[in-house]
């Protein structure tokens, strides 16, 4: 066994060590104050951070026939909930839901998500004018949840400095927010200490699960639902198909979920496993396409949790997509602005992990092409300094620079 299987082997050994104990809400007691909140039939939000473009190499370029007609979809499926933020798409996500929902329709209709840039706001004053360009972007005179974005280690020190919660329980008292909440990227440990600091000026919490971080160790998505559970917090879920990359499953895994249920999709089931915990709220989707919104709509109206055997059925794929070892990027692009020499980071996780569902003794070599004309406009792999200014912004704890070393390797050898 040369260096590289025996890393693999151990890698594989961790992964597999980790795997989720699917046990759902049985174990987690979940209060009848928040199965109150909760409306069964109507988990799904639409999140505004994936839409679709005329041109995908620029994320403000909407494509607003198609985002037109994946509102009107959700909206007549019976679905209410949007989800956007100060910086999706390039800080365009608040105007594109403006002109293809507030314009289009009346406001009892639907119902919106917005968030405070905590990490991205230098004052206590800029809160204030950035919230007041929230509502001009949006056209909204009030948000029905407004969240502070993006809670973390490097975050907090802003949101005890600047009092967001205090700002944002201000603006309730106002009339221009009707829930708060936070979203959160960071370990249990982190999430606990911010409940207890915070839970008392909070309606709900954002949070990432999706089944293969249940209980993955760098996300701990089991532990911090617990945690909202204790403090009687109902949850939304964002990334409950890991950006996509749930969908786009390794064959061997597609064939097991195929197997139990040959019509329904692969994202079908990271989206129905996340909205079957019975303390969560909705279930966030970052939809790009009019498929996409009339696949989720489809499994999601007349919503019905997991049965045992579909649980199984998740576990099973659990197993093998762990032995995958895939890069957990979800293409939030929270790194991209921070990285000096821009680098296409997000781009070459993709590449890389379509190359490693190839097969053959050179599985990426299918991929070069990809990387060679996405290096050609952006700055290649081998130009990371290593200064991981972009892991700081990662939600998902990827060491970004050893990735950037060893895809350097693959594809500029
Ligand atoms: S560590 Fe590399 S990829 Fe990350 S910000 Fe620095 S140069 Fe960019
Ligand atoms: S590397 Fe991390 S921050 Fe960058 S897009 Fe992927 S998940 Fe998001």
């Amino acid at each position: 066994m040369n260096r590289r299987e025996f890393l693999m082997s151990t890698l594989a050994a961790f992964a597999l060590s980790a795997l989720p104990k699917l046990t759902f809400g049985e174990a987690i007691p979940v209060s009848d104050a928040v199965k109150a909140k909760i409306n069964p039939q109507n988990k799904l939000g639409f999140g505004f951070m994936r839409l679709p473009l005329t041109d995908p190499k620029d994320q403000t370029a909407i494509d607003y026939d198609e985002l037109n007609k994946m509102v009107d979809l959700f909206l007549q499926r019976g679905f209410t909930y949007f989800d956007t933020a100060w910086m999706y798409m390039g800080h365009e996500s608040e105007i594109a839901l403006r002109k293809s929902l507030v314009e289009r329709y009346p406001r009892d209709k639907f119902t919106v998500a917005s968030k405070l840039p905590v990490g991205m706001i230098k004052s206590k004053e800029e809160q204030e004018e950035v919230f007041n360009k929230q509502l001009e972007k949006t056209g909204l005179k009030y948000f029905d949840y407004y969240l502070v974005h993006n809670v973390n280690a490097h975050t907090i020190d802003n949101v005890r400095n600047f009092d967001s919660f205090k700002f944002v329980n201000d603006k309730k008292k106002e009339g221009k927010v009707k829930q708060v909440g936070f979203s959160f990227h960071d370990s249990a440990d982190m999430f606990e200490e911010v409940m207890k600091e915070y839970a008392d000026q909070i309606d709900f919490v954002q949070l990432q699960i999706n089944y293969i971080d249940w209980d993955n160790p760098g996300i701990e998505g089991r532990r911090c639902y617990e945690i909202a559970q204790k403090y009687n917090k109902p949850v939304v879920v964002m990334e409950p198909v890991k950006g996509g990359s749930l969908a786009a499953v390794p064959p061997a895994v597609e064939k097991i979920f195929k197997d139990a249920a040959p019509d329904m999709s692969v994202a079908s089931w990271a989206v129905r496993y996340a909205a079957s915990l019975p303390g969560v709220m909705m279930v966030l989707s970052g939809m790009s396409n009019l498929e996409q919104v009339e696949d989720n709509t489809s499994y999601m109206q007349n919503f019905k949790p997991l049965d045992a055997r579909e649980t199984q059925v998740v576990e099973n794929a659990v197993k093998t997509l762990h032995s995958e070892l895939q890069i957990p990027c979800t293409a939030c692009r929270y790194c991209v602005d921070s990285c000096p020499m821009k680098i296409a980071i997000p781009e070459y996780f993709a590449i890389y992990n379509k190359g490693r569902q190839g097969f053959g003794s050179n599985p990426f070599r299918g991929q070069q092409a990809a990387y060679d004309k996405m290096a050609a406009n952006h700055g290649k792999a081998s130009a990371c300094i290593g200064c991981r200014l972009c892991e700081k912004n990662c939600p998902q704890h990827i060491e970004i620079s050893q990735w950037m070393k060893k895809i350097a390797k693959i594809f500029e050898a």
